[in-house]
């Protein structure tokens, strides 16, 4: 708990810009990885008729929830969620709730889900050290959310050596997967302070970066659940400076695993959708 007080020190989590080099090289594998199937494909002597009574027969007996298909990227360079094209609809916001699961988050996956209001969870090692907190992550995850890792003990990932680093991550995405059955697909630093080091290891672990747009409940004036409501829902926290609006289209949400964010959170996502707000899906951001 006391690792987590300090916690992300700007309002936005835009500091980090990554290359769109790296999106082509994706989109580069991508294509080679098709190419290796076709090959595959020839090799085998399997027609596609074949292949799709045999993803036919998979459905029937796999109890594995339907895959969403890709619909929104997250930016990486204002970590904005964005429409992979234009008739998907970009007035949408993602939340995301950070150090779970402490106290409060299965309280608020319920309140949630009663809204149907998808989210990601990003939880840290040193939460999930017992039997009942194992549970609840595998409670947040059956109802649905997304897991993301935010590090096993949330350290300043530029303070501790690269070896430690990948020991913060994996140990992480090892425990999450044997409570869960999938390890994670998005990774979010600690106070936003990623190394070059953690965003090559994120990347070829397959998980997502991702920071945040804007996100109020950490510092003090908005430890209150009716002002951190009106800070959240109007984008704007004018007794930390912000005074002007950072809800814009694709806003990417921070909140925490916090007493007032828990009280708040209902009205949360009912202001935003008073707005005409949709609350992204989050299996429907792209992660491979
Ligand atoms: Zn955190």
């Amino acid at each position: 708990m006391s690792a987590c007080s300090s916690e992300e020190s700007s309002v936005s989590g835009d500091s980090e810009n990554q290359k769109e080099e790296k999106d082509k090289d994706q989109e580069k594998e991508k294509e080679e990885s098709q190419e290796n199937k076709n090959k595959q494909e020839e090799k085998t002597g399997k027609t596609e008729k074949d292949k799709e009574k045999e993803e036919e027969e998979e459905e029937v007996a796999s109890t594995a929830p339907a895959i969403t298909e890709p619909k929104y990227k997250i930016n990486q360079k204002n970590w904005s969620v964005q429409p992979l094209n234009e008739s998907i609809n970009e007035k949408v916001v993602l939340l995301t709730i950070d150090d779970a699961p402490d106290k409060y988050a299965v309280e608020m996956a319920n309140t949630l889900k009663e809204l149907d209001a998808g989210a990601i969870f990003f939880v840290n090692g040193h939460f999930l050290d017992t039997p009942e907190e194992k549970k609840k992550l595998k409670k947040i995850h059956d109802m649905g959310f997304m897991i993301g890792n935010h590090t096993y003990s949330h350290p300043f990932l530029p303070d501790i050596s690269q070896e430690e680093q990948k020991e913060e991550i994996l140990q992480l995405n090892n425990t999450v997967e044997e409570i869960i059955g999938e390890k994670p697909l998005f990774f979010r630093a600690p106070n936003g302070a990623n190394t070059d080091y953690t965003k090559r290891l994120a990347h070829e672990e397959g998980m997502i970066l991702m920071n945040w747009s804007y996100g109020y409940d950490y510092f003090e004036p908005y430890m209150d659940a009716k002002k951190l409501t009106e800070a959240m829902v109007t984008g704007k926290a004018p007794e930390i400076d912000i005074t002007y609006s950072l809800l814009k289209p694709g806003a990417n949400l921070l909140m925490h695993d916090r007493e007032w964010t828990a009280k708040a959170l209902k009205n949360i996502v009912l202001g935003l959708r008073d707005q005409g707000y949709e609350i992204v899906d989050p299996h429907a951001i792209k992660t491979k």
